[in-house]
């Protein structure tokens, strides 16, 4: 291996040490002092590798490797640092650890690109603090919409409070946005967060995209009455039909076997809510998700039919309001290319997948080309003070990383 295992597992122990919650768990808010003591640790190693760094003001750190023609756009690789309130030791941190090794890497082996090369760990990526997420990511991109400032946290902090206590100038946010074309493609190692790796015994995927998840909120409406006495054939029950959508949904996005489509309902509200009333009024979220938009919308038909088809056989009223509609974002396929290119080079045999829950690449999609290393974690746990990965992996990713990131910069 051409990157410093021991040095990229000592950087995990030592970021482990901030924000750290009982054994292995973590608690790095967005613009926190945690994230800022971990932003200091992290800059610290990316100056040992001679990177300049500063944090922007949107709450990013930056650190920057002058090319020999600085005036090439950049290629950037990074993640997160914050971390959910009962979080774990890998989400977020193996992109920026594992960045910083390979970059470290580079300068060690005397190579000078010609193109600047930037890590960036991306602030408020977790979005639980103001209740949306990459926000620093979204910011660098002129992505951000009306009333992101304002959004306050649980003790009544808004965002631009927490940005001034972090030391950041939210009047001067364009000052931190760069320029169209500016960045040349995003480079994002993550830990998987789900359990097919782990499952299929392989250390490493090659991300095919990011799916975009379709969310709907399903309010279904029938009649109220007594559960003792309201025949069977009368019902107009509105939780009744609820299930049946509930079961269909699985039967609708587990219909090709081995398709990554995921659909769940996952919370439900029951009016009026008692043992002894029929429920005249279920409301539920519906999250659907594929990689593949024409089959999601597909999908989306059927389940549309299925609740309208539903309501009519017990009577009901249905209302569906799309909350978000997002499209799958892939990843480049020359990017995907070089890091297959270097995991068959390491006789590894990485398998694609495609990621469900987004990252800070899904904001860069909309700038550049992009492409994820993903990293095995135990059991798929994630957002879990349990997250795990082992040195091996994130070393045998990293190596992996730095492969790309010397043909990248080969690539003119
Ligand atoms: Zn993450």
């Amino acid at each position: 291996m051409k990157i410093n295992a021991q040095r990229l597992s000592q950087h995990f122990t030592q970021m482990s040490l901030i924000g750290k919650i009982g054994e292995t768990g973590t608690c790095r808010p967005a613009h926190s002092p945690e994230e800022k003591q971990a932003f200091e640790l992290a800059a610290s190693w990316m100056q040992a590798a001679g990177m300049q760094t500063h944090i922007d003001n949107f709450g990013n750190l930056i650190g920057r490797l002058d090319g020999s023609k600085p005036e090439l756009p950049v290629l950037m690789l990074g993640s997160h640092l914050d971390s959910q309130p009962y979080g774990g030791r890998f989400d977020g941190v193996a992109g920026v650890l594992c960045a910083i090794e390979a970059i470290t890497t580079l300068v060690e082996n005397g190579i000078k690109p010609e193109r600047s090369i930037e890590i960036v760990s991306f602030a408020d990526e977790e979005g639980w603090r103001f209740k949306k997420g990459l926000f620093g990511s979204k910011g660098i991109l002129g992505m951000l919409e009306e009333g992101d400032l304002q959004r306050a946290d649980k003790d009544g902090i808004t965002r631009e409070q927490a940005l001034i206590s972090f030391g950041c100038d939210p009047t001067k946010l364009k000052e931190s946005e760069y320029a169209a074309n500016s960045i040349y493609c995003f480079l994002e190692l993550h830990i998987e967060q789900g359990p097919v790796l782990d499952w299929g015994n392989k250390p490493i995927g090659i991300v095919t995209g990011i799916a975009g998840p379709l969310w709907l909120t399903v309010k279904l409406k029938g009649m109220a009455g007594h559960t003792g006495s309201v025949p069977m054939p009368l019902r107009k029950d509105a939780l009744l039909g609820a299930a049946k959508v509930i079961v269909g949904l699985n039967d609708i996005v587990t219909q090709v076997p081995g398709a990554p489509t995921v659909g769940t309902v996952a919370t439900i509200d029951v009016f009026p809510a008692s043992r002894n009333i029929i429920a005249e009024e279920v409301v539920f979220t519906l999250d659907l998700r594929d990689i593949d938009l024409e089959r999601r919308n597909n999908y989306e038909k059927q389940v549309r039919d299925l609740i309208s088809a539903t309501a009519e056989q017990h009577q009901l009223t249905y209302e569906i309001s799309v909350d978000t509609m997002s499209e799958p974002r892939y990843c480049a396929p020359w990017i995907k290319d070089i890091i297959r290119g270097e995991c068959e080079t390491l006789g590894v045999d990485a398998p694609e997948l495609m990621s469900g829950p987004f990252h800070d690449a899904l904001a860069l999609s909309y700038a550049c080309d992009y492409g994820m290393i993903f990293i095995r974690c135990k059991d798929g746990i994630s957002h879990n003070p349990l997250e795990f990965s082992s040195d091996e992996d994130l070393a045998l990713g990293t190596e992996i990383l730095y492969g790309t990131v010397l043909k990248v910069l080969d690539k003119q």
